[in-house]
Parts: C-alpha cells; sequence; structure tokens
C-alpha cells in the first residue's frame, strides 16, 4: 500500500489535536510495549474525545498514514509499536468516567482510564468489576478491551470480553459507530462488539466503553496449599472445580518460581515444595468460608502438606506477594524472560507441566510454570540470554516447541495476551488457513488500506 506524507498529515492533524507532538525523544516513549521490539512513530497525538479520534482517523484514511492506537503499553505481544511509523494514537488524556449506572449495573468509561482506578472508583461505592490482569495498576480499560484481557479472577468471573455491554468505536474510514445494549441480553444483527473485543487495534479506534459491573462481594477469603508433588497440585485444581466449588482465584506456582521468590523476597517460603496453589473465594461470608473449608478438605485429602487460610487482610496480602512476585524474581536464574501465556483444557495441564519439564532438562533451560491453573492459562517462562545467540536460539525453537504441544493438548496459544507481533508467525496454526482468510476478509472490509495497526496479527 502507497502511503501519503506524513508531513502533510501532521499539519492537519495539529489543526483537530493540538495535543500532537514530533520531538524524538518523546516519541520514543511511544516505540516500544514489554515485548521491546522498538519502531518509532513518526507522530504521537494525545485526542480528549471520540470527535478528536474520529477527525485525526479521517486525516489519516486520507493520506494513507498508519495509525497504532495505544493504552498503557503494558502489552507483551509488540501490539501497541507503530511498525510501519505513521501515527501513535495515545488514548491516556480520554480518561473520565462518564456514566455509572448502579440500578443499571453498568459504568460508561472512556477508554484511558486504568484498570484499578475504576476499580477503586466502584469498590467505594460498594460495586466491583472483576477482570484483574496482572497489570491492572499501569494498563487502561481501553487496551484492556484490545486484547481481551484476563486475570487470576477468570476462573469465577470470566474475562473482559464478558463485561463488555456496548462500545463507541471509530473504524478506518473516520465514521463512529456505537453498538451493543445496556440490558443484559439483545440479539439484533451480528454482535458487533464482540468482533472489536481482541481486535488488538486492527479494526477500530475504542472511544468509550460500557461495562457490567457486580455489587462488591461480602467477604473475600485467601489460602495457600503447599503440595510436595506438583501432579497433585493440578489433580487438586481439578478436584475442587469437580465439586461444583468456583474459587475466584486459583494460582499455582512451580518449585522454582517458589524458589526464585524466596531468594527475592526472604519470606520464609517452602523452598522443598513441588508447587503451591493460591485460592481465593468470596461471596456471602458464611458462603465464603464453607467454600474455602472445603477446598481445604479437598486439597489436604489430594497430598497437600499444609493449607493456610489468611487471618487478615496482611495476611492474605502477603501470600498474593508471593503471587506477584514471581515474574520480578525470575531474572535471577537468567537475564531474558520469554513468557508465554498458552492456555490448554484442564485435563492436559499435568501434561503441559511434564512436557516443559522434559525440555527443561533435555535443553538445560530453565522453564518455569505459573499462573491461573483453575482456567488452564498456565504462563510458560523460558528463561535465556538473549545476548548469548546459540543458547537464544534455542530458547526460540523450544517456544516454538511448546506452542506446538499446546495445539496437540488442544490448547490456544494465547490466553490473554493476545497476537500482535509476537505471534503472528504460529497464528495459522492454530485457526486454519480458512481461519486466516476470514479475518483477512473483515479487515479489509472495514480497513481496506490496513491504516489501522498494520503489520499485526497476521503473517
Ligand atoms: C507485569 C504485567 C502483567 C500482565 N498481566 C496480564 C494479565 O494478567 N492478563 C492479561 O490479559 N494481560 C496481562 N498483561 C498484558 C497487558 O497488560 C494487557 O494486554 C493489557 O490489556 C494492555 O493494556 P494497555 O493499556 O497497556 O494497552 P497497550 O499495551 O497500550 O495496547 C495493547 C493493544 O491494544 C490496542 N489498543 C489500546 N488501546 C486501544 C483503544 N482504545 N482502541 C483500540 N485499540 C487499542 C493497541 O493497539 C495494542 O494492540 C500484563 C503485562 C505486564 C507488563
Amino acid at each position: 500500500m502507497e502511503r501519503g506524507n506524513i508531513q502533510s498529515a501532521v499539519d492537519e492533524i495539529r489543526k483537530v489535536c493540538a495535543h500532537t507532538t514530533t520531538e524524538p525523544a518523546e516519541l520514543l516513549l511511544y516505540s516500544f510495549d514489554t515485548m521491546k521490539i522498538k519502531r518509532k512513530p513518526d507522530c504521537a497525538v494525545f485526542p480528549e474525545s471520540t470527535e478528536e479520534v474520529a477527525a485525526i482517523v479521517k486525516i489519516c484514511a486520507r493520506h494513507k498514514i498508519p495509525i497504532t492506537p495505544r493504552g498503557a503499553g503494558t502489552g507483551c505481544i509488540g501490539g501497541a509499536v507503530p511498525i510501519e511509523g505513521g501515527v501513535a494514537l495515545v488514548l491516556t488524556r480520554m480518561k473520565r468516567i462518564i456514566n455509572f449506572n448502579p440500578d443499571g449495573l453498568y459504568v460508561e468509561v472512556e477508554p484511558g482510564i486504568v484498570n484499578a482506578e475504576l476499580s477503586g472508583f466502584l469498590e467505594k461505592r460498594g460495586f466491583f468489576y472483576p477482570p484483574d490482569p496482572a497489570s491492572l495498576k499501569s494498563s487502561t480499560i481501553g487496551g484492556n478491551v484490545a486484547t481481551g484481557a484476563g486475570g487470576p479472577s477468570a476462573v469465577k468471573y470470566g474475562v473482559t470480553g464478558d463485561y463488555v455491554m456496548g462500545l463507541t468505536v471509530v473504524p478506518a474510514d473516520g465514521s463512529v459507530l456505537d453498538t451493543g445494549i445496556k440490558t443484559d441480553k439483545g440479539v439484533v444483527g451480528y454482535d458487533l462488539k464482540k468482533l472489536f473485543v481482541g481486535s488488538e487495534g486492527t479494526l477500530g479506534i475504542i472511544t468509550k466503553i460500557r461495562l457490567k459491573i457486580l455489587p462488591k462481594p461480602e467477604a473475600v477469603v485467601t489460602a495457600t496449599a503447599v503440595f510436595p508433588e506438583r501432579r497433585d497440585a493440578v489433580s487438586a485444581v481439578i478436584a475442587i472445580l469437580r465439586k461444583g466449588i468456583r474459587p475466584r482465584t486459583l494460582e499455582y506456582i512451580d518449585r522454582t518460581a517458589i524458589r526464585c521468590v524466596e531468594e527475592y523476597l526472604k519470606a520464609g517460603l517452602p523452598v522443598n515444595a513441588g508447587a503451591l496453589l493460591l485460592v481465593e473465594t468470596d461471596g456471602k461470608t458464611a458462603e465464603a468460608e464453607k467454600e474455602m473449608n472445603d477446598i481445604k478438605e479437598l486439597c489436604l485429602a489430594g497430598g497437600a502438606d499444609s493449607f493456610v487460610i489468611a487471618e487478615s487482610g496482611e495476611e492474605a496480602e502477603a501470600q498474593w506477594k508471593t503471587r506477584r512476585s514471581i515474574s520480578a524474581s525470575l531474572n535471577r536464574l537468567r537475564p531474558t524472560k520469554i513468557n508465554e501465556d498458552v492456555t490448554v483444557p484442564r485435563n492436559r495441564i499435568a501434561e503441559l507441566m511434564e512436557r516443559t519439564a522434559e525440555m527443561s532438562e533435555r535443553t538445560g533451560l530453565p522453564i518455569i510454570n505459573f499462573g491461573h491453573a483453575g482456567d488452564g492459562n498456565i504462563h510458560v517462562n523460558v528463561m535465556t540470554d538473549a545476548n548469548d545467540a546459540e543458547e537464544y536460539e534455542l530458547a526460540l525453537k523450544t517456544v516454538e516447541e511448546i506452542l506446538d504441544l499446546t495445539l496437540a493438548l488442544d490448547g490456544t496459544l494465547s490466553g490473554e495476551h493476545g497476537v500482535g507481533l509476537a505471534k503472528k508467525p504460529y497464528i495459522a496454526r492454530e485457526i486454519g488457513q480458512p481461519g486466516v482468510k476470514i479475518s483477512k476478509a473483515i479487515k479489509k472490509a472495514l480497513d481496506p488500506d490496513n491504516i489501522l495497526n498494520p503489520g499485526k496479527i497476521f503473517p
């Protein structure tokens, strides 16, 4: 696609949005996400309204200039990297809560609001927005919708897409589309809002989001189970869910992760354990406590050495600290972490763990498993050194092997991070050529000149 003149486009953009920069030092800030591939945009624009976004998109459409939407840049797959240059459309100035409707059980927000800020606002008013990616203190709701983010509470409450009731979107022609409903159900026409959830900025710019909210649960109970054997921890996950218990959190931490966190925190963790499960229940106080006691019985009967229920908010926080410190602590093993977020059916988790342990033994590369075992979404981390070309090559081959293994186990290549640049070479292995063809046809219909986040998702 022949691109137009960026300078003419920037001159026009400045007339509709004063918050526009072409300063090289500032542009550097919008050139990467956590995948760390870098490409500077030619210009970064910070709109304040849907009207400004629409006007900017119209200018870019006329000049055929690429637009890369961006929230907080916490994505893990290069989604917010303007890989073909052009305009970085940074949505962080659009962060208002537009309409809090407690009786309708929804809230309407602009995309740039940070997840934790929205959650804090709702909590103060007795409400609850469940999707809780670990990046919630920095990632934006717009980014969460665009990536279809999920978190530890997904095992009970589902992921971002389950809460999106409606969206305002600016597609590639600069028009404004309001899609969705204010009711719990509605089946008029194709469900267009779902098309934009997880579309990674390739189909439209999300400028307003209507989210379902829930009354805040009366109580949350937190506990940690210590298992000598990894396999027993995985079996306990299945036993808990088969029993009809829906914990709010069911997180798995393997032995290497426990050891790394212990070195990092010196918190007295059981370094000889095979695995830990961090579990939470919530709801009415009596129900949450009963469910936790049922889980305790199941874990102890299933081989757990100990099961510690937090007696206070501080104790619960200390248990969470172990889980939250994993990512930061792993770099003690090797300087480079390749973090995959593969997801397998729960009955295949044990095989995934065994096979990755074999790969680790064979290659000599540490492979650490932790994460959302309750929904089969395991963060498989291959640790390496990107400066050691030979070892890094081996690590990339190992990652590919893990992705193929995931598909062989009937899993999906990404449970929450998405495709972006990182997974695009592999997407066809999962969705097949017919899936790629239809997806490309949808992209072409909505964005014929390929100006919205080009270079992403499709090989
Ligand atoms: C420490 C850490 C922990 C994480 N934990 C989790 C986790 O538990 N679960 C999880 O799902 N993810 C997790 N992530 C990944 C990341 O935080 C999520 O993908 C998050 O949703 C990205 O939000 P963001 O605001 O940073 O978006 P960005 O990184 O800025 O953008 C992500 C994608 O969304 C697009 N986009 C952003 N805003 C818009 C918009 N308004 N309209 C259209 N497209 C848009 C971008 O073009 C890009 O493709 C984690 C990341 C880190 C660094």
